[in-house]
């Protein structure tokens, strides 16, 4: 297997891929696969309640939540949160801490008025915004943050009180990755390309009280419609959907959630400590308290000695260590599936690049 770090879509866990290719041809006696079978069978109908089954019973989502698996991305949701949630005469408040998360106010200002809580722009996003720095109007519709910020490698320790205010967040890279308390939300979503699956599903968790009816929205894009018909208003991404169900089966297999955030936080101190006893040869882009567990991501002295980096680092198997284009530099991205014997042999590599060009 491939040293894969890449952003998403990212590692899959093997064991995964290995039962999806034992039941390719023939599911469960079916003589089709998955790709194959009806979205209104009894089989795919128990593929379907089984992946919303454990994503609940993996993230102890209360009762009084739906899960939803939608397509578009993470990116419709930029949408479908302001036009479902968004009322005109509060606004909603939206907290910057990277690109995602300016690309989710830009599609909110198209329904209606917001305003910027808090931002890290200024600074280089290099932080979370201190829980004291966040400023929101007493009466908003929803305050809406990124827990994760896949580009820059911040991510957020604690989160913001918002009392009666529904807090609403993208966790697309980090769910799962960690335990949360999701009552503390309105509403998550996240694509399922990093920590769930493959692409082409995503995950909404909503708060009953918030899913309304509203018949001058398009029929797709009313949260609603979804809830009504559990996700199968029209043709679910099964075949996605299939494999988040057996992804979410390994996160169980392998002690849930919180035996894989302790393994993340592992699997993060080895690449962290090679750049913090580097004496300056790394330099981390996220300040301390606001690291990713996620994503890390690092510069070297100069451009040529990075470029020179990731030249070796291809030469030795290592795939998808360039920071994301927009800012530059290295990005390794350790997902849940990412062993942690692949980290260690990035931190090895690490330090044996800076003995040899220092
Ligand atoms: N939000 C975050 C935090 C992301 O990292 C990404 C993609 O990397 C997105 C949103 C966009 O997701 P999608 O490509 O599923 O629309």
């Amino acid at each position: 297997r491939a040293y894969n770090f890449n952003a998403g879509p990212a590692a899959l866990p093997e064991e995964v891929l290995l039962k999806a290719q034992k039941e390719f041809l023939d599911f469960e006696g079916s003589h089709m696969s998955v790709m194959e079978l009806s979205h209104r069978s009894k089989e795919y109908s128990r593929v379907h309640d089984r992946a919303s089954a454990l994503l609940r019973e993996l993230m102890e989502i209360p009762e009084d939540y739906e899960v939803l698996f939608l397509q578009g991305g993470a990116s419709l949701q930029f949408s479908m949160v302001p036009m479902n949630l968004l009322d005109k005469n509060l606004g909603a408040s939206y907290i910057l801490t990277g690109s995602w998360s300016e690309k989710a106010l830009k599609e909110a200002k198209k329904v209606g008025p917001v305003e910027v809580a808090a931002s890290t722009k200024e600074s280089g996003y290099h932080a979370i915004p201190a829980l004291a720095d966040i400023q929101w109007k007493q009466e908003t519709s929803y305050v809406h943050l990124t827990s994760n910020n896949t580009i820059y490698g911040t991510q957020w320790k604690e989160f913001p009180q918002t009392g009666h205010i529904p807090l609403i967040t993208d966790m697309s890279s980090d769910i799962l990755s960690k335990k949360i308390d999701v009552s503390r939300f309105g509403l998550i979503y996240a694509g399922a390309q990093k920590n769930l699956g493959p692409s082409g599903v995503t995950v909404v968790i909503i708060r009953k009280d918030l899913i309304k009816h509203d018949d001058s929205l398009p029929t797709m894009l009313s949260y609603d419609t979804h809830v009504n018909s559990r996700s199968l208003y029209n043709t679910p991404p099964t075949f996605a959907i299939y494999l988040l169900s057996l992804v979410l089966e390994w996160t169980k297999d392998h002690g849930g959630v919180s035996q894989i955030e302790k393994l993340n936080k592992e699997k993060s101190a080895l690449i962290y400590n090679a750049i913090d006893e580097s004496s300056g040869f790394y330099t981390g882009h996220a300040d301390r308290d606001s690291r990713s567990d996620m994503n890390i991501t690092f510069t070297l002295p100069s451009s040529e000695l990075t470029k020179q980096f990731l030249q070796e680092a291809a030469n030795e198997g290592f795939i998808g260590l360039s920071g994301h284009r927009s800012v530059g530099g290295c990005r390794a991205s350790i997902y849940n599936a990412v062993p942690l014997e692949h980290c260690l042999t990035l931190a090895e590599f690490m330090k044996n690049f800076q003995k040899t060009n220092s």
